[in-house]
């Protein structure tokens, strides 16, 4: 028997009390789609849209001038948008800098921080994090002419779905010089506690980063309070900043004095810069880290978008994220179609990410069947499903339909119709 939780008329009362619903009618959704990859593409909201074609305008307008004229000079725009973000982080305003990508920026970063010397050589990381951190961790263990079997340890899972901080804090041993792990896995979306990992690391003399994919703009932040030495992040999931969007860096204030360890002119002291000296005058905060010209178009949606940020509050964002993801694992286990997923991510709140991950055999063409009925979720070879409500945009009776349309496909068969292999992305 199913409960009332499983008809519309509860999820439709669950959304006359969010008081976030209104801020879904701000973003651009198909009728009739549920759209839950928010954690792999968020999605594009008016306020992105005005500001994009706002940058747009300048250009036309300004030409060159458009560097110091208008309404957002692109020559403090990293900068100005980096203030914008500060507050998601639980950073001070001058640790973070909007610049380069998640990987670009882990490169940036370890080129800075990642200096092997007689006793520490490791860098220690995780074997479910995102293939590309990964690589970045190899090459940069190559650079140093190390070889990463020895001097690259990946933390193993027990489940092969998260991580055991007993796992992580034995692995920071004396000859450790840097550790890189997630704030939230991107499968499983496990919430690792970065206070108590960076007090262990710095207890044993070992610098600490996060790569924030999955939690900026999902849950909030304190960086500079839990003393994290850097860290860094994608804007194209959970912060809407649109395809390919310029993602962002936090150094702690203890290093400011550091020098970047790859070095390019748009990181000098703004006041400096157009002296065009032959040597660099780096700047006094995260700015230094930044390299070449910013993409400046891909940095516009981001007004936009974090002024939405900004006015909801990151607080009320998890709030409800917790409340939908909630109601969504609620849901599957009230329809008998559904309870043959099983749940792989954490299901307390303190551990729980922003999406709900299911394991199943058929996920990739259940994922296909999904999107065939207007439901676009994430598969993530070789078995899993990651759905995504989104606090912003997604309503409850989103999640509703959501799992009510898989419970509808498992009973119907109808992926079945569809072959259980990956397209191109996935
Ligand atoms: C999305 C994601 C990335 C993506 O890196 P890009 O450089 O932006 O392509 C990297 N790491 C993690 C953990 C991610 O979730």
């Amino acid at each position: 028997m199913l409960t009332d939780a499983a008809t519309r008329v509860y999820a439709e009362k669950l959304d006359e009390n969010d008081p976030l619903n209104a801020y879904a009618s701000l973003f651009y959704k198909e009728k009739q789609t549920v759209y839950v990859d928010g954690n792999s593409l968020g999605l594009l909201s008016t306020l992105a849209e005005e500001a994009t074609l706002a940058i747009l305008e300048s250009w036309k307008r300004y030409g060159i001038d458009g560097w110091t004229e208008g309404e957002h000079p692109w020559f403090t725009l990293s900068e100005s948008l980096a203030s914008q973000m500060a507050p998601l982080l639980g950073a001070h305003r001058d640790e973070v800098m909007v610049t380069g990508s998640t990987t670009s920026n882990l490169h940036q970063l370890l080129a800075t921080f990642y200096k092997p010397d007689s006793t520490r050589t490791k860098i220690v990381a995780d074997e479910l994090n995102f293939p590309t951190d990964l690589y970045a961790l190899d090459a940069q263990v190559r650079l140093h002419q190390l070889d990463p079997q020895d001097h690259l340890q990946l933390i193993k899972s027990r489940d092969g779905h998260t991580l055991a901080e007993e796992d992580i804090l034995a692995a920071m041993t004396d000859d450790v010089a840097v550790v890189i792990l997630s704030s939230v896995l991107y499968r499983s979306g496990q919430v690792l506690d970065m206070a108590r990992l960076t007090k262990a690391a710095h207890e044993r003399g070992i610098l600490i980063g996060f790569d924030l994919c999955h939690s900026i703009g999902s849950l909030p932040h304190s960086l500079s309070k839990d003393d994290v030495d850097f860290a860094f992040w994608c804007s194209y999931k959970h912060l809407n900043g649109g395809p390919g969007s310029v993602g962002g860096l936090f150094v702690n204030r203890r290093f400011h004095s550091e020098r970047p360890g790859l070095a390019g002119w748009f990181g000098s002291d703004k006041e400096k810069q157009f002296d065009l000296a032959t040597s660099f005058t780096k700047a006094a905060g995260a700015g230094a880290y930044q390299m070449g010209t910013p993409h400046v178009l891909s940095l516009a949606p981001l007004i936009g978008s974090l002024e939405l940020f900004s006015e909801v509050g990151i607080e009320n964002i998890r709030r409800k994220s917790l409340q939908l993801t909630d109601y969504m694992l609620t849901l599957l286990s009230e329809f008998p179609e559904t309870r043959q997923f099983k749940v792989m991510n954490p299901r307390s709140h303190r551990e729980r990410g922003a999406h709900v991950y299911l394991e199943h055999p058929e996920a990739a063409r259940i994922c296909k069947a999904l999107k065939a009925q207007h439901v676009i979720p994430d598969f993530r070879a070789p078995s899993g499903i990651r759905m995504a409500p989104v606090a912003l945009y997604n309503s409850f009776v989103d999640v509703w339909a959501c799992v009510r349309t898989l419970a509808w496909i498992m009973r119907e068969e109808t992926y079945k119709n569809f072959d259980n292999e990956r397209g191109v992305i996935a």
